[in-house]
């Protein structure tokens, strides 16, 4: 299937790797310009070497304002322009609500929230004025069923769902897609570091197996594609059916 995308310039952050990296990689095979975003400038230069022309990089914390507004107009510089965002990053610190102070809550409510919030700020408007544009956060299966232990992103993707839903609404006259995709547990090196051996957690599920993160990075493309263009609004699980609930 042609997901015309080629030439399409896309943003794409938390890109140096795991689920980020894969989406660009997945969005440069299309012949979208991608421009990928992380804080080590070095990880992106890894990055850029193995995907080749076509892709730009920034280096930036999403964790500060001001870095993002930065890494918008650098990358809307580098491209010409933004038609896609594919909004990402690491997730909070783990914790339950004993042990999770609420001074911790504002710095996990600008990684997982916020710095999505900016960064449609920053881009949506030119993508309404063009007529055409596709914004896909990347959260987490724990907007559907909240994991324990990891109360601050709980907290933080589930308000950003429901921002992405609100402004799905306000642009769908404009061209503009807007959704989510819900990782589960995918092959990720992050998730070998935090789990070591993965074998249990992947008989946990009901595929039995953990997710391929070049295959949700074809996810995020096709919901970048033309055809995908009916699909806004929407937050979609990509989970091996490890969550049980009918939403
Ligand atoms: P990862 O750690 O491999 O990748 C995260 C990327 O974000 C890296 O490129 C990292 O450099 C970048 N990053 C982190 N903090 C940043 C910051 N402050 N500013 C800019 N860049 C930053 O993680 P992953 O496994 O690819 O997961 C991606 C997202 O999906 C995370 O939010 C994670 O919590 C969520 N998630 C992942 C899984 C999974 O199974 N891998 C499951 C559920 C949710």
């Amino acid at each position: 299937m042609d997901l015309q995308l080629k030439g399409k310039r896309a943003l794409v952050t938390g890109a140096s790797s795991g689920l980020g990296l894969a989406c660009a990689r997945s969005l440069v095979a299309e012949g979208a310009i991608v421009t990928l975003v992380a804080r080590s400038t070095a990880r992106l230069e890894r990055a850029r070497a193995e995907l080749g022309a076509g892709t730009h990089v920034v280096a930036a914390d999403l964790a500060s304002l001001a870095d993002i507004e930065r890494m918008v107009q650098e990358a809307e510089a580098l491209m010409g322009g933004i038609d896609i965002l594919v909004a990402n990053a690491g997730g909070p610190p783990p914790g339950s609500f004993e042990s999770t102070d609420v001074a911790a809550y504002p710095a996990a409510l600008q990684l997982s929230l916020l710095s999505t919030v900016a960064m449609c700020k920053a881009t949506v408007p030119a993508m309404r004025a063009r007529g055409w544009g596709r914004v896909i956060a990347i959260t987490s299966i724990a907007v559907r069923e909240p994991i324990a232990q990891l109360i601050l992103s709980n907290t933080a993707r589930a308000g950003l769902t429901g921002f992405l839903k609100t402004l799905a609404t306000e642009v769908a006259g404009d061209g503009v897609t807007v959704n989510s995709v819900q990782p589960g547990l995918h092959a990720t090196d992050r998730l070998r570091e935090v789990f070591g051996d993965t074998t249990r957690l992947a008989a946990g599920l009901p595929v039995g197996k953990l997710g391929d993160p070049e295959d949700f990075g074809r996810i995020v493309s096709f919901l970048c594609s033309q055809t995908a263009g009916f699909i806004t609004g929407a937050a979609i699980p990509v989970d091996g059916g490890a969550s049980r609930g009918l939403q």
